[in-house]
Parts: C-alpha cells; sequence; structure tokens
C-alpha cells in the first residue's frame, strides 16, 4: 500500500499526535545500570485485591531486581475502568509494603516517583497514540468501524462454517479499506477501533524461550487483534509492549494464564521494533479440592485463602507468610533456611532456574508449620508487640485484655521461649486467645475434664494437701518433692518408673497428681511448664482456682 496513503490516514486518525516514537525514545532513554541489573516491575490492575499468586509474582520482581542492583516499579494498569475500586491502587501499595515489597519507582498513592512515568496507563494515553499512529504510518496497523452486531455476525458465520474465530483473512473486512470508505466513516463521526495488521500464517509456531517454561512452541498470531479501543486507550497486550519497552524493563514476570497471548505480544513487539524482555511466566497457586481431592486453582469465589488479606487478618505474621512463599518460589530454601535460621530470607540466593514449572501446591500444613517455628524463634517482646497490633485490629477482647497489664502478658509469651528447643504453641497470632485464656480469669474455662478412672475423693485431697503446702518461693525441685510426697501419702506412685514397674500397686502417680492440679488451675490437660504457670497466675489465683476446683468434687 502507497506511503502516501498510510501518512495520510495516520494524520487522519490521530491529527493531536505531533511528536513521534524517537521522540518518546528520547525521553526515556536506557537506563544506566550496572551489567546484568534486571529491571522488573509489578503491573496490578487497580482492583485492591491482592492475592496469594500476586504476591508470589512479586517477591520473584523484588528479587530478581534487588539481588542484581536493578529496578523494581510498580505500574497500574487502570485501562479497564470497570475493574478499577476506588483506593484500589493504596490497598496494593500498602498490602504490598506490608509484605516486604518496597518499590524503587512507580505509582505511589498521591503520585508518581521515577523517571519512566506516568505510571498509570490511563496517563499514557499520547504515549500508546504516538506508536499506534507510527504503525499505521508503517502500514502495519489500520481502523475498523464494525458495530458488536457486525462482529457477532463473522463469529457466527465462522461457527457455522467450524473456522477459527476471530477478525482475519477474509472476515477482516476493513483491512485494506478504501481511504474515502474510511473518510466517509469519519466525517460521519463513527467510533473506529485500531487493529493490527496481523503478518502471522495459521498453523505455524516458531520456538520462543521462557526463564521457567524452557524452549516451547508458539503458534503465530494470525487475528488482527484490537491494538487501541474506541476510546483511543490500549487493551493489556499493546500497552504492555509499549510500556515494557518504554520503561525499559528487562525481565516480565506474570502468572502462566498470560501464555495464550504470547503469540500476539511477540507479534506486537516485531512491529513496533521492540527487543522483547525476557519472560518468565509463573506457575499458579494449585489447592487440592475440599470435595474432590484434586488439584484445581485457588479461586476468588470459593477460597478465601486466595485472597493476601486473609492470611493478614488470620494473624499470619508477614515472615511467616514471605517464608513460605519462599519455600514455594525454591525447593532448596528449607535446606538453605536448616543451614542458616538467623539469616533474612534476602539472603537466600533465589533462582530462576528452580522456580517451579508445574503448579505449586498451595499446603495450610506447611504455613503453619512454619508460623510455629518462626514464631517460636522470637522474642517475648516481639510477640506481644506483634499481636497486640494485630488484636487491636481484629480481636478486641483479647487487646483489652494484654494490653491491661503488658507485663504479666509479656511473662506469658516469655514461656518455653529461647532455648535450644522452644515452645511452637502459636502458628499465627489467631492462635493467641485460645493459648492465654487460661491466664486471664475473664477467658478461663474447664475446657477439659480429668479422667473419671481418678477417685474424686483422691482428686480432692491431693488438690486440698496442696493448698495446704503451696508456697510460691519453692524453687521447681522443692515444688516437684512436694506434689511426690502427695502422690505417696493417697497411695500414688512418687516416681513413674515406680508405678510402671508395678501398676497394680498403686492408683496412679506423681504425673497424675500434677495433672488434677493442672486441669484444676489452666482448666487443660495440657499447658506450658505447670510451676511456671502457677508463678504467672501467682498465689492468690492458684489457691482460688484449686480451691474452687476441688469443691465441684462433691
Ligand atoms: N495487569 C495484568 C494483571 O492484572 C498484568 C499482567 C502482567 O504482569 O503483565 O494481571
Amino acid at each position: 500500500m502507497a506511503d502516501n496513503f498510510n501518512t495520510e490516514l495516520a494524520e487522519l486518525l490521530y491529527p493531536q499526535i505531533t511528536i513521534l516514537p524517537c521522540d518518546m525514545e528520547r525521553r526515556y532513554p536506557l537506563r544506566e545500570l550496572p551489567e546484568g541489573a534486571k529491571v522488573t516491575r509489578l503491573a496490578p490492575s487497580p482492583t485492591g485485591f491482592i492475592h496469594l499468586g500476586n504476591i508470589y509474582g512479586a517477591l520473584i520482581d523484588e528479587r530478581l531486581a534487588h539481588q542484581s542492583g536493578g529496578v523494581v516499579y510498580l505500574r497500574i494498569e487502570d485501562t479497564d475502568f470497570k475493574r478499577e475500586v476506588k483506593g484500589g491502587t493504596a490497598m496494593i501499595i500498602d498490602m504490598l509494603g506490608l509484605y516486604g515489597i518496597k518499590f524503587d519507582e512507580g505509582a505511589t498513592v498521591t503520585g508518581d516517583n521515577g523517571a519512566y512515568g506516568p505510571y498509570r496507563q490511563s496517563q499514557r494515553k499520547e504515549i500508546y497514540q504516538t506508536y499506534a499512529k507510527q504503525l499505521v504510518r508503517e502500514g502495519k496497523a489500520y481502523p475498523c468501524f464494525c458495530s458488536p452486531g457486525e462482529l457477532g455476525k463473522i463469529r457466527e458465520e465462522q461457527a457455522s462454517a467450524k473456522l477459527t474465530p476471530g477478525y482475519y483473512g477474509e472476515w477482516a473486512v476493513w483491512r485494506d479499506a478504501d481511504i474515502n470508505k474510511i473518510k466517509a466513516k469519519l466525517d460521519q463521526g463513527e467510533k473506529f477501533v485500531l487493529r493490527l495488521r496481523s503478518q502471522g500464517e495459521e498453523g505455524k509456531s516458531s520456538k520462543f524461550t521462557d526463564l521457567v517454561k524452557g524452549t516451547i512452541d508458539v503458534s503465530d498470531n494470525f487475528i488482527d487483534h484490537v491494538i487501541l479501543k474506541s476510546d483511543g486507550i490500549p487493551d493489556y497486550h499493546f500497552a504492555h509492549a509499549v510500556d515494557d519497552h518504554l520503561m525499559r524493563t528487562t525481565h516480565v514476570v506474570r502468572d502462566e494464564s498470560w501464555l495464550p497471548s504470547l503469540p500476539f505480544h511477540i507479534e506486537l513487539f516485531r512491529a513496533l521494533g521492540f527487543k522483547m524482555p525476557k519472560y518468565i511466566h509463573t506457575a499458579q497457586v494449585l489447592k487440592l479440592d475440599d470435595v474432590t481431592g484434586m488439584k484445581r486453582k485457588l479461586s476468588k469465589r470459593k477460597d478465601p485463602e486466595f485472597g493476601l488479606a486473609y492470611f493478614y487478618s488470620s494473624g499470619y505474621p508477614v515472615a511467616v507468610t514471605t517464608e513460605y512463599l519462599m519455600t514455594l518460589l525454591n525447593s532448596n530454601y528449607e535446606e538453605w533456611r536448616a543451614k542458616n535460621p538467623d539469616k533474612l530470607y534476602t539472603d537466600f540466593p533465589f533462582s530462576v532456574n528452580k522456580l517451579s514449572s508445574s503448579g505449586c501446591l498451595f499446603d495450610f500444613n506447611k504455613l503453619n508449620d512454619i508460623g510455629r517455628s518462626v514464631i517460636s524463634r522470637m522474642t517475648a517482646d516481639e510477640v506481644y508487640d506483634s499481636v497486640t497490633a494485630w488484636s487491636g485490629e481484629y480481636d478486641k477482647e483479647l487487646h483489652t485484655a494484654l494490653t491491661a497489664d503488658p507485663d504479666y502478658a509479656r511473662k506469658i509469651f516469655a514461656l518455653g521461649r529461647g532455648g535450644a528447643k522452644p515452645r511452637k504453641d502459636l502458628a499465627k497470632w489467631s492462635d493467641v486467645k485460645q493459648y492465654v485464656s487460661f491466664f486471664y480469669d475473664g477467658m478461663f474455662a474447664a475446657e477439659e475434664q480429668i479422667d473419671d478412672k481418678f477417685e474424686k475423693s483422691d482428686i480432692r485431697a491431693a488438690l486440698e494437701q496442696f493448698i495446704t503446702v503451696y508456697d510460691e518461693a519453692d524453687d521447681q525441685n522443692a515444688w516437684f518433692g512436694k506434689l511426690k510426697i502427695i502422690a505417696e501419702a493417697l497411695g500414688f506412685a512418687p516416681e513413674v518408673k515406680q508405678y510402671k514397674q508395678s501398676p497394680e500397686q498403686y492408683k496412679g502417680h506423681v504425673g497424675d497428681i500434677a495433672m488434677f492440679l493442672r486441669v484444676a488451675v489452666t482448666g487443660r490437660l495440657n499447658s506450658p511448664d505447670l510451676y511456671d504457670v502457677m508463678h504467672i497466675l501467682g498465689r492468690q489465683r492458684v489457691i482460688e482456682r484449686v480451691k474452687n476446683y476441688a469443691d465441684t468434687l462433691v
């Protein structure tokens, strides 16, 4: 087609665009970064919803950039106004910040930070149209005035002829339209979309190397896809090519659901004359379906745990979720962690080569195990601060109890902490209430009972004797020595070993006496060290609870 025709058409369609791609190239020069530095980006839509998959990808972006001395930036893909939620961008930034993803540049809550902006696609119309106009000038794009009805008819005819649906070949009715026909439509003020004049062939394919999927066959795109909508705003595909080129992205990390769009992206980059960035199409996060037992993608509708907010509101410390995601990212992470328990996850040499290429299975048990282990390594003060920060928002009753006497609460959190084998009671902050409840009279309840096989009169006698001998000043040995004396007096073996040798001679053993006391004092059969628990509760409360319990045994 004649160059004149294309130049005339370009002016007709986008008269307001007076700059050229070369001006854009100058405005956004290549970045001056050290050799090998990677430039990555997170490109969410401002729906305010962040899910596990997003944070999984964001961690890859962040690690790749910062491990190589590069840049990670945030671009807001807000060309689909219907999906936009008020305050969505702020929610995304806050949530990601909380999860340790700090952007070097990009969209901020109030504007932009960086030299490659604007970082909201809705503000980049002129940039997109500059490149779109160039494509028209080069005969690589053309306007299409088909109405939705006409497009529907094309699809119907294709369906009845069992042909691939889409706007291509002979179906692309505006592909080679006469300029007068186009002018007439424009004169009537008719809206048009801009389509890429595809050079691809149906059935042809070429090799493409993805850093996770390896070398894959990618079929040619042969559809004349829309690149600018009738409002002059691009859809995701065209914006992706222009933005990642001009923002000088070196690595695109996105989930594998974008793979089917790759043929079109390859063609777009080629038509625009851009070098393609490297691609990392990440596996999706899967779960075992409760009903079918089969692996399936996490769904926003069915799985509350898909949204990141769920983990936050359940009180999983950010460090726990991050730690868990790191184990999903690189299978050698756990081994590294075992050898380096005190290092930061950012010290781990993250590798793209070790990313899983098939789905990664989300496992709550594993997350909770990690939670228990991460929390067990925290100091009592750290636990107190984190729990109260969480409970202030999510559990008022617990919050009031803990903050009424911070020293008391800190003593509880110090129980069994700090040794070589710290207790692992808590996987998340929402476990705290159950764990600490017996320390607070308002939350204390008889949760478990003493086995019926013990005589009530024995239990009562043991408790009453304990009251008469309990002395807070006793050390652990002296305290336990008193339990042994009580045991012996009541026909229980003072040593477990003795009992095991001839159980028929005893009603039980000293451990059972301790268990009577534990149930009386904590309402449970299991608790942290009873001697320590009694010291935290204080003499008065201990005696009161033991007495109350004894009184119920009539
Ligand atoms: N805006 C796209 C999304 O919301 C981004 C895909 C990409 O990272 O390129 O999923």
